[in-house]
Protein backbone atom coordinates (compact mmCIF):
# COMPACT_ATOMS: atom_id res chain seq x y z
CA UNK A 1 0.00 0.00 0.00
CA UNK A 2 1.07 3.32 -1.03
CA UNK A 3 2.70 5.07 2.34
CA UNK A 4 2.35 8.74 1.08
CA UNK A 5 -1.08 9.34 0.80
CA UNK A 6 -2.85 11.93 -1.34
CA UNK A 7 -5.28 14.46 0.60
CA UNK A 8 -8.64 15.26 -1.45
CA UNK A 9 -10.02 18.28 0.39
CA UNK A 10 -9.65 20.76 -1.99
CA UNK A 11 -7.56 23.02 0.99
CA UNK A 12 -5.01 20.25 1.69
CA UNK A 13 -4.18 19.34 -1.97
CA UNK A 14 -0.98 20.31 -1.68
CA UNK A 15 -0.03 17.61 1.05
CA UNK A 16 0.52 13.82 0.63
CA UNK A 17 0.71 12.36 4.41
CA UNK A 18 2.68 9.80 6.06
CA UNK A 19 -0.32 8.34 7.67
CA UNK A 20 0.77 5.05 8.74
CA UNK A 21 3.24 7.06 11.06
CA UNK A 22 0.82 10.02 11.89
CA UNK A 23 -1.80 7.35 13.19
CA UNK A 24 0.35 5.57 15.81
CA UNK A 25 2.03 8.90 17.29
CA UNK A 26 -0.36 12.23 17.50
CA UNK A 27 2.25 14.58 18.10
CA UNK A 28 3.78 13.70 14.52
CA UNK A 29 3.59 14.99 11.72
CA UNK A 30 5.37 13.58 7.97
CA UNK A 31 4.31 14.29 4.33
CA UNK A 32 5.50 15.62 1.17
CA UNK A 33 3.68 18.71 -1.42
CA UNK A 34 2.59 18.21 -4.53
CA UNK A 35 2.52 21.09 -7.04
CA UNK A 36 -0.60 22.26 -6.23
CA UNK A 37 -2.50 24.68 -3.97
CA UNK A 38 -0.42 27.70 -4.21
CA UNK A 39 0.29 30.65 -5.62
CA UNK A 40 3.59 30.26 -7.75
CA UNK A 41 2.70 31.33 -11.48
CA UNK A 42 4.43 28.91 -14.58
CA UNK A 43 6.76 27.49 -14.29
CA UNK A 44 6.60 27.32 -10.98
CA UNK A 45 2.81 26.57 -10.71
CA UNK A 46 1.88 26.68 -8.08
CA UNK A 47 3.17 25.85 -4.48
CA UNK A 48 6.49 25.91 -5.19
CA UNK A 49 8.67 25.85 -1.97
CA UNK A 50 12.46 26.36 -3.26
CA UNK A 51 13.81 29.88 -3.07
CA UNK A 52 16.74 29.27 -4.88
CA UNK A 53 14.61 28.67 -8.57
CA UNK A 54 13.78 31.81 -9.54
CA UNK A 55 10.37 32.01 -8.83
CA UNK A 56 9.44 35.28 -6.78
CA UNK A 57 10.36 34.78 -3.45
CA UNK A 58 6.94 36.26 -1.65
CA UNK A 59 4.91 33.22 -3.64
CA UNK A 60 7.27 30.87 -2.64
CA UNK A 61 7.21 32.29 1.23
CA UNK A 62 3.32 32.52 1.41
CA UNK A 63 3.64 28.44 0.02
CA UNK A 64 5.56 27.77 3.12
CA UNK A 65 3.38 30.02 5.18
CA UNK A 66 0.03 27.91 3.77
CA UNK A 67 1.86 24.50 4.61
CA UNK A 68 3.40 25.41 8.27
CA UNK A 69 -0.49 26.91 8.91
CA UNK A 70 -1.89 23.88 7.39
CA UNK A 71 0.07 21.57 9.78
CA UNK A 72 -0.33 23.70 13.04
CA UNK A 73 2.88 24.67 12.81
CA UNK A 74 4.26 28.74 13.19
CA UNK A 75 6.35 29.67 10.32
CA UNK A 76 9.30 30.17 13.03
CA UNK A 77 9.55 26.52 13.17
CA UNK A 78 10.21 25.74 9.33
CA UNK A 79 14.33 24.69 9.61
CA UNK A 80 16.32 23.39 6.49
CA UNK A 81 20.06 22.86 5.68
CA UNK A 82 21.55 24.14 2.52
CA UNK A 83 21.84 21.22 0.57
CA UNK A 84 24.62 21.01 -1.46
CA UNK A 85 24.53 17.09 -2.77
CA UNK A 86 26.83 15.76 0.04
CA UNK A 87 26.38 14.02 3.00
CA UNK A 88 27.05 16.06 5.71
CA UNK A 89 23.94 15.94 8.46
CA UNK A 90 23.71 18.38 11.11
CA UNK A 91 21.31 18.28 14.64
CA UNK A 92 18.93 20.97 15.18
CA UNK A 93 18.47 21.98 18.60
CA UNK A 94 16.42 24.83 19.22
CA UNK A 95 19.44 27.59 18.39
CA UNK A 96 18.44 26.12 14.78
CA UNK A 97 14.81 26.35 15.10
CA UNK A 98 13.93 28.61 12.17
CA UNK A 99 17.20 28.59 9.82
CA UNK A 100 16.44 28.88 6.14
CA UNK A 101 13.11 29.54 6.73
CA UNK A 102 12.98 32.72 4.93
CA UNK A 103 16.28 33.76 3.12
CA UNK A 104 19.03 30.87 1.11
CA UNK A 105 21.85 32.78 3.30
CA UNK A 106 20.95 30.97 6.57
CA UNK A 107 20.33 27.94 5.92
CA UNK A 108 22.63 25.51 7.81
CA UNK A 109 25.33 25.48 5.55
CA UNK A 110 27.00 22.57 3.66
CA UNK A 111 24.04 20.50 5.01
CA UNK A 112 21.42 17.62 3.36
CA UNK A 113 20.77 15.55 6.73
CA UNK A 114 18.75 17.59 9.26
CA UNK A 115 17.71 15.22 12.66
CA UNK A 116 16.24 16.78 16.31
CA UNK A 117 14.69 15.92 18.97
CA UNK A 118 13.08 19.08 19.69
CA UNK A 119 9.79 19.74 19.77
CA UNK A 120 8.01 22.53 17.93
CA UNK A 121 10.49 22.01 15.32
CA UNK A 122 9.30 21.52 11.38
CA UNK A 123 12.40 20.11 9.46
CA UNK A 124 12.16 20.47 5.94
CA UNK A 125 14.17 19.67 2.38
CA UNK A 126 13.41 20.17 -0.96
CA UNK A 127 13.13 18.38 -4.12
CA UNK A 128 12.40 17.90 -7.75
CA UNK A 129 13.26 14.42 -8.85
CA UNK A 130 16.26 13.12 -5.68
CA UNK A 131 14.80 11.26 -2.95
CA UNK A 132 13.33 11.76 0.33
CA UNK A 133 14.34 10.16 3.28
CA UNK A 134 12.39 10.16 6.64
CA UNK A 135 13.73 9.09 10.27
CA UNK A 136 12.12 8.25 12.82
CA UNK A 137 12.74 7.14 16.53
CA UNK A 138 9.58 6.57 18.66
CA UNK A 139 11.71 5.60 21.91
CA UNK A 140 13.86 8.72 21.65
CA UNK A 141 11.36 11.06 20.13
CA UNK A 142 13.54 12.24 17.76
CA UNK A 143 12.97 12.95 13.74
CA UNK A 144 15.08 13.37 10.32
CA UNK A 145 15.28 13.88 7.19
CA UNK A 146 17.76 13.54 4.00
CA UNK A 147 17.97 14.82 0.72
CA UNK A 148 19.30 11.66 -1.28
CA UNK A 149 20.00 12.62 -4.94
CA UNK A 150 22.58 10.79 -6.97
CA UNK A 151 25.24 11.80 -5.31
CA UNK A 152 23.89 11.52 -2.11
CA UNK A 153 22.78 7.97 -2.22
CA UNK A 154 26.52 6.78 -3.71
CA UNK A 155 28.06 9.06 -0.84
CA UNK A 156 25.57 6.61 1.45
CA UNK A 157 23.95 9.51 3.78
CA UNK A 158 21.67 7.14 4.57
CA UNK A 159 24.22 5.54 6.67
CA UNK A 160 25.66 8.67 7.89
CA UNK A 161 21.85 9.51 9.07
CA UNK A 162 21.79 6.29 11.37
CA UNK A 163 25.17 7.16 13.05
CA UNK A 164 23.88 10.44 13.40
CA UNK A 165 21.01 9.71 15.08
CA UNK A 166 23.17 7.10 17.54
CA UNK A 167 25.55 9.85 18.61
CA UNK A 168 23.05 12.24 19.19
CA UNK A 169 19.70 10.30 20.88
CA UNK A 170 20.60 6.77 21.62
CA UNK A 171 18.80 5.82 18.81
CA UNK A 172 19.85 2.13 18.27
CA UNK A 173 18.95 1.36 13.91
CA UNK A 174 16.12 -1.29 15.06
CA UNK A 175 14.08 0.93 16.56
CA UNK A 176 14.22 3.31 13.65
CA UNK A 177 11.11 3.94 11.44
CA UNK A 178 12.02 4.79 8.07
CA UNK A 179 10.06 5.67 4.92
CA UNK A 180 11.08 6.59 1.21
CA UNK A 181 9.25 9.35 -0.40
CA UNK A 182 8.00 9.79 -3.45
CA UNK A 183 10.76 10.29 -5.97
CA UNK A 184 11.96 9.98 -9.71
CA UNK A 185 12.01 6.06 -10.45
CA UNK A 186 13.60 3.63 -12.87
CA UNK A 187 10.77 4.17 -15.44
CA UNK A 188 12.13 7.81 -15.58
CA UNK A 189 16.16 7.87 -14.85
CA UNK A 190 18.42 6.99 -17.00
CA UNK A 191 22.40 8.42 -15.98
CA UNK A 192 25.43 7.34 -17.59
CA UNK A 193 29.11 5.77 -17.27
CA UNK A 194 29.78 8.12 -13.75
CA UNK A 195 27.04 7.55 -12.11
CA UNK A 196 26.76 3.51 -12.92
CA UNK A 197 30.87 3.33 -11.41
CA UNK A 198 30.08 5.03 -8.35
CA UNK A 199 27.06 2.35 -7.81
CA UNK A 200 29.72 -0.34 -8.45
CA UNK A 201 32.12 0.87 -6.34
CA UNK A 202 28.92 1.94 -3.51
CA UNK A 203 28.43 -1.78 -4.14
CA UNK A 204 31.51 -3.37 -3.20
CA UNK A 205 32.32 -1.07 -0.42
CA UNK A 206 29.18 -1.35 1.54
CA UNK A 207 28.89 -5.33 0.39
CA UNK A 208 25.67 -5.03 -0.66
CA UNK A 209 24.28 -8.34 -2.45
CA UNK A 210 25.30 -8.77 -5.70
CA UNK A 211 22.05 -10.21 -7.04
CA UNK A 212 20.45 -6.95 -6.77
CA UNK A 213 22.91 -5.00 -8.93
CA UNK A 214 21.09 -6.21 -11.86
CA UNK A 215 17.22 -4.76 -10.66
CA UNK A 216 18.40 -1.46 -9.09
CA UNK A 217 21.00 -0.88 -11.84
CA UNK A 218 19.52 -2.14 -15.73
CA UNK A 219 21.87 -1.61 -18.67
CA UNK A 220 21.02 -0.07 -21.58
CA UNK A 221 23.87 -0.11 -23.49
CA UNK A 222 27.35 0.05 -22.50
CA UNK A 223 27.46 3.62 -20.70
CA UNK A 224 23.76 4.33 -19.64
CA UNK A 225 21.52 2.08 -17.29
CA UNK A 226 18.19 2.99 -15.78
CA UNK A 227 19.06 3.15 -11.94
CA UNK A 228 16.38 2.53 -9.02
CA UNK A 229 17.39 5.56 -6.93
CA UNK A 230 14.95 4.20 -4.19
CA UNK A 231 15.75 0.59 -3.76
CA UNK A 232 19.88 1.42 -3.05
CA UNK A 233 18.85 3.49 -0.25
CA UNK A 234 16.84 0.97 0.92
CA UNK A 235 19.40 -1.34 0.54
CA UNK A 236 21.76 0.90 2.57
CA UNK A 237 19.05 1.56 5.27
CA UNK A 238 19.62 -2.62 5.68
CA UNK A 239 22.59 -2.37 5.44
CA UNK A 240 22.95 0.19 8.58
CA UNK A 241 20.74 -2.18 10.29
CA UNK A 242 17.16 -0.89 9.99
CA UNK A 243 14.89 -3.64 9.62
CA UNK A 244 13.56 -4.18 5.89
CA UNK A 245 9.83 -4.26 7.97
CA UNK A 246 10.45 -0.88 9.35
CA UNK A 247 11.32 0.81 5.92
CA UNK A 248 7.96 2.15 3.99
CA UNK A 249 8.92 3.02 0.02
CA UNK A 250 6.82 5.44 -2.01
CA UNK A 251 5.49 4.28 -5.43
CA UNK A 252 4.99 7.87 -6.17
CA UNK A 253 7.23 8.80 -9.75
CA UNK A 254 8.13 12.18 -10.08
CA UNK A 255 8.76 11.49 -13.45
CA UNK A 256 5.40 10.44 -14.29
CA UNK A 257 3.54 12.18 -12.24
CA UNK A 258 3.39 16.18 -13.72
CA UNK A 259 0.35 16.89 -12.71
CA UNK A 260 1.49 15.88 -9.10
CA UNK A 261 4.84 16.96 -9.01
CA UNK A 262 7.94 18.73 -10.03
CA UNK A 263 10.38 16.63 -11.99
CA UNK A 264 13.64 18.21 -13.53
CA UNK A 265 14.67 15.46 -15.35
CA UNK A 266 11.25 15.81 -17.36
CA UNK A 267 10.90 19.67 -17.31
CA UNK A 268 14.69 20.15 -18.48
CA UNK A 269 15.96 22.11 -14.90
CA UNK A 270 13.22 24.64 -14.93
CA UNK A 271 10.56 23.61 -12.62
CA UNK A 272 10.26 24.51 -8.76
CA UNK A 273 10.30 22.19 -5.58
CA UNK A 274 8.39 19.78 -3.60
CA UNK A 275 8.87 19.75 0.63
CA UNK A 276 9.16 16.74 2.56
CA UNK A 277 8.73 18.25 6.37
CA UNK A 278 8.62 15.42 9.40
CA UNK A 279 8.48 17.39 12.86
CA UNK A 280 6.99 16.27 16.63
CA UNK A 281 4.14 19.14 17.73
CA UNK A 282 4.50 20.12 21.41
CA UNK A 283 3.82 17.72 23.87
ZN1 LIG B 1 8.47 7.30 -14.06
Amino acid sequence: MEPFVIQTAAEHQHQLLLEGWIEQEQSLTAGFTTRKGGVSSPPFSSFNIGLHVHDQAEAVLANRRRLTDSLGFSFDAWTCGEQVHANKVAVVTANERGKGRSSMEDTLPGVDGIITNERDVLLTSFYADCVPLYFWDPQHHAVGLAHAGWKGTVSAIALNMVEAMRNAFGTEPHQLRCAIGPAIDQCCYEVNEVVIERIYELWQQLALPNQLLDLVLKKQNENKAMINLKEINRQIMIKAGILASHIEISEWCTGCRRDLFYSHRMENGKTGRMASWIGLRKG
